[in-house]
């Protein structure tokens, strides 16, 4: 069976070259473990910064070992009488084409009412990330406008969405490119921008003119200074991700104004997913609804194979996606 491991650490943005396929022998099954052929494997962002070898909430990936992450498959032997074979499941260890488990690490998934993949986006982590993100983070409420930046992705896609369906009284996106704008306006968002078109704090003045009460920040950087310069007073900020910061070698400037904070008594409030499984339950009961019920629309981009994996993954970070960006295997 064949696995991705991770051959150097990427100094910067990362190259085809920091990866390395291998063909491996899988050993025996233990008792209590299943074996999953795996169909489809997530590629996210927050995988880049456990390429560098520093501490940080998940432990880096180690050299010469295989990477992992979000995945869904189809278990095909099994030692535990809790999961059958035949069984969907939903799994930590992607980037391979076949995972050796204990059977307590795994989760079975329904697929009769969405796709496998779902569970690797709208209804797995970047959906739980977007719910408690302008739930509990934000807090959002209703009446409240909101902004959002990698609007186009994973996560930023499903914000925009829920911040509608709760009564955002405005719903403001950016993104890399005049289609995911377009596209954005499709979802419902009364506003969006391509953020190369110019300063972000102009394009964001244009978007919102009212200023905005809620900022869910993707990107960091310029992004977050243009969103504090246009928060009202007792704004709130949920900081997600800094993705304009994950490749580059240097610290970044921006934000510059971060003392008005102070005086628009602003929240800044930084989150991971993971210290939200309490709304996982309520999240997807929420989210199945919207989606049966046609209020919310799920992009995807998909590449075909685990060879593809690894320029899947760089391309993610320099926006080929719309929506979540998954790996066929
Ligand atoms: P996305 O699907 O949004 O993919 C990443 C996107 O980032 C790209 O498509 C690209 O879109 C955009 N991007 C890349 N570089 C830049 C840049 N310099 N400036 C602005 N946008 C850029 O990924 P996810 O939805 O999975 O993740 C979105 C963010 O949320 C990331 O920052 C991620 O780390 C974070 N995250 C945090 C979690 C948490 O628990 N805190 C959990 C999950 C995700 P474009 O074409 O628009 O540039």
């Amino acid at each position: 069976t064949r696995q991705v491991v991770l051959a150097s650490r990427p100094q910067g943005w990362p190259t085809g070259d920091d990866f390395r396929l291998e063909t491996v022998d899988l050993p025996e099954l233990a008792d209590g473990q299943v074996l999953v052929r795996n169909t489809a494997m997530s590629v996210d962002p927050y995988m880049r910064g456990r390429m560098n070898d520093v501490k940080s909430y998940v432990p880096p990936f180690q050299l010469d070992q295989p990477l992992d992450g979000a995945a869904v498959g189809e278990v095909v032997a099994s030692r535990s009488d809790s999961v059958p074979v035949g069984a969907r499941v939903l799994h930590g260890l992607g980037w391979r084409e076949h995972a050796i488990l204990p059977a307590d690490r795994v989760t079975a998934i329904d697929t009769s009412r969405v796709s496998e993949t779902a569970y690797l986006g709208v209804l797995g982590m970047p959906g739980l990330t977007a719910y408690a993100g302008l739930t509990a983070v934000a807090e959002l409420r209703e009446g409240d406008a909101v902004f959002v930046s990698g609007a186009a992705g994973a996560v930023g896609s499903l914000v925009g969405q829920i911040a509608r369906l709760m009564g955002a009284s405005r719903v403001v996106g950016s993104a890399g490119s005049p289609d995911k704008v377009r596209r954005l306006l499709d979802l419902g968002f009364d506003a969006a921008f391509d953020y190369h078109d110019g300063p972000v704090a102009d394009r964001l003045r244009e978007a919102a003119p009212d200023g905005i009460d809620v900022y869910f920040d993707n990107v960091g950087g310029e992004h977050l200074e243009a969103a504090i310069g246009r928060l009202n007073v007792q704004g709130r900020v949920a900081m997600c991700g800094a993705i304009a910061q994950y490749n580059s070698t240097e610290p970044t400037p921006a934000p510059r104004n971060l003392a008005l904070a102070i005086g628009k008594q602003l929240t800044l409030r930084g989150f991971i997913a993971g210290s939200y499984s309490h709304l996982a339950e309520e999240f997807r009961g929420r989210m199945t609804e919207w989606i049966a019920a046609g209020e919310i629309s799920v992009d995807e981009t998909r590449r075909e194979g685990l060879d593809a994996a690894p320029q899947a993954f760089i391309d993610l970070m320099r926006g080929a996606n719309t929506g979540k960006m998954v790996v066929t295997l």
